[in-house]
């Protein structure tokens, strides 16, 4: 109906070339920014995923708790996705940086985490997770991750 009839097609055939150069420079591939965090698709619930304070590779720390004793078990990583698992499956999921996949612990070694209760720290970076461990937390066997290191042990 006569709307910006005076406009050159020109502009307008410009237009689409425009947004693919755009795009194009928008998603990076993990080559050219391999420190770079590439948000991986996740179904986190938005309400939770707007308060995590991340770290520059998307991460943040979830230490592991043993639900009855008080035991601190273990520190692992998660992503919005992992920390989504842990919420919804029952199992502590991390995301291994090394491997840069998802690890349900217990998957390999059979020791669970079967997870009671999760709760964001003051300023949502970092998440605790009561858990009922089966067996050894640590790879290397021995129920905590920090039973073989003790630096210092006050005297009583
Ligand atoms: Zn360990």
């Amino acid at each position: 109906m006569g709307r910006h009839a005076g406009q050159p097609t020109a502009g307008t055939r410009r237009a689409p070339a425009h947004q693919a150069d755009k795009d194009h420079r928008s998603h990076p591939g993990p080559a050219q920014w391999p420190h770079q965090y590439v948000p991986r698709p996740g179904n986190l619930d938005p309400a939770i995923a707007a308060r995590l304070k991340r770290s520059a590779d998307g991460l943040v720390p979830a230490i592991a708790q043993q639900y009855d004793t008080g035991e601190v078990l273990m520190l692992g990583w998660m992503d919005d996705e992992a920390l989504h698992r842990t919420l919804t499956t029952g199992r502590c999921t991390y995301w291994s940086r090394s491997r840069q996949e998802y690890w349900v612990k217990g998957d390999t070694s059979g020791h669970f985490q079967h997870v009671k209760s999760v709760a964001l720290d003051c300023d949502a970076d970092t998440v605790l997770v009561k858990v009922d461990q089966v067996g050894a937390a640590c790879h290397t066997g021995t129920r905590t991750c920090f039973d073989d290191d003790v630096l210092l042990r006050a005297a009583d």
